[in-house]
């Protein structure tokens, strides 16, 4: 894969951030491979749709692309707060791909998918409505938190300058049972225990290690009185989805 843009294509646009968007866009069409299905050719929406960017033709997956430049940092700068989370909430809402650059080599640095069954709104910070003197007086933006999404739910293509995408398409496979929980409370549960465990950073565990996020956890849902049930319970279900299995004992183990 070629990580430089292909800088003919933006010599038409003057302004900086038209020219991003135009060599960013580019590279992914040239470069990307739908991770759902392997299909190599992901076609281009109109400009100006609302939602998505991208789209495969194959299995009509639909992706959406933000571009940062330099480092991936925690957050990502999104669009409307509300759209965003009335989206979350319905399930329409595309995958996700983010794309790091360097403007000085005119290069991609890192390209990863985040599905969108990672997508909750823990994950959705809401901003500080625009000042009474913007032109869009008022309205609320949000960021999305990439520190709160699982390591699992991260896909590389390009990862600081090296590629990593012959593991795309199994790494997408692998979380797919997520989609099937269509409540998004529900799944806010089963990704905050798919971040604890892998903060444990280990393959085989106990169930006492993960009992260690107790009170993380229960910050994060307070009304919940019951956080070690609710832990058991969600390693049940990331053992039906096929995350992890469980080895005997209170002893689990990542797939
Ligand atoms: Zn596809």
């Amino acid at each position: 894969m070629k990580l430089a843009f292909d800088i003919h294509t933006a010599k038409n646009y003057k302004s900086a951030s038209q020219k991003v968007r135009v060599l960013t866009e580019q590279w992914v069409d040239n470069s990307i491979f739908c991770p759902n299905c392997g299909h190599l050719d992901i076609d281009r929406f109109p400009n100006n749709q609302p939602v998505a960017d991208f789209y495969c033709s194959n299995c009509h997956e639909e992706y959406e692309l933000k571009s940062k430049q330099n480092t991936l940092g925690m957050k990502i700068v999104d669009g409307a707060y509300h759209t965003m989370l009335t989206r979350l909430t319905s399930n329409n809402n595309p995958n996700f791909f983010l794309l790091n650059y360097d403007l000085t080599n005119l290069e991609v640095t890192n390209f990863l998918v985040i599905p969108k069954h990672f997508f909750v709104p823990e994950i959705i910070e809401r901003r500080k409505p625009l000042a009474e003197t913007a032109r869009r007086a008022g309205w609320v933006g949000c960021n999305i938190l990439l520190n709160y999404i699982p390591q699992t739910g991260k896909i590389f293509f390009v990862r600081n300058r090296r590629e990593p995408r012959e593991k795309v398409l199994a790494e997408w496979k692998k979380t797919l049972f997520l989609r099937e929980e269509k409540k998004v409370s529900a799944k806010g549960w089963l990704l905050d225990v798919m971040r604890s465990v892998e903060k444990l950073g280990k393959r085989e565990f106990t169930l006492d290690d993960v009992y260690i996020f107790e009170n993380e956890l229960s910050r994060l849902h307070p009304d919940n009185k019951h956080i070690k049930d609710k832990i058991r319970q969600q390693l049940q279900l990331l053992r039906d989805g096929g995350y992890l299995k469980f080895v005997g004992r209170g002893k689990y183990q990542l797939t």
